[in-house]
């Protein structure tokens, strides 16, 4: 995991990070609303993919990686697995909440404890799940939280709460 601050010229750079933050709506904003996240939970080519490859790959939803999608699905109690496809309205729902409710906590808290600040500080938002929180009680419901390797990184879970 990395972090970077980045300063660009007016009128931009062919960088697709750039790009990406001038064309889709960061999380935080008013533009990422409901009516927004429901045309992205209904573009075809997205339905197919799992949660964690439509949330947090291609920069889809700017800043949010791997790092913030753990918490952001054990709040929603979906499974980073789980498809697309197969979400209810309610879990519509209540994805697109989790995914404000958390990165909103994040920020208002200085970022995760797992994580440091430019000033070698950690943040205080108590991260849920973390390579520090591996078979270690689930806060909900006590069972163990399990590691496993997926798409090239680690996903965090709580089998119980988080529905496939
Ligand atoms: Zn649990």
């Amino acid at each position: 995991m990395y972090g970077g601050l980045g300063a660009f010229p007016e009128g931009g750079l062919d960088n697709p990070y750039y790009k990406v933050a001038k064309e889709k709506p960061s999380p935080l904003s008013t533009e990422f609303d409901r009516a927004y996240f429901d045309t992205l939970v209904s573009t075809s080519e997205l339905r197919k993919l799992s949660l964690k490859a439509f949330l947090a790959t291609e920069q889809r939803i700017p800043g949010l990686g791997n790092g913030v999608l753990q918490d952001i699905l054990f709040n929603a109690e979906l499974h980073p697995k789980k498809k697309v496809s197969t979400l209810t309205a309610a879990e519509k729902t209540s994805l697109f909440n989790a995914v404000r409710n958390t990165l909103f906590s994040m920020a208002s808290k200085g970022g995760r404890d797992t994580e440091l600040d430019l000033f070698g500080n950690p943040g205080s938002y108590q991260t849920i799940l973390s390579k520090n929180t591996v078979n270690k009680p689930c806060p909900i419901c006590g069972t163990l939280i399990k590691k496993e390797a997926y798409m090239g990184g680690s996903i965090y879970y709580c089998e119980k709460c988080q529905r496939l």
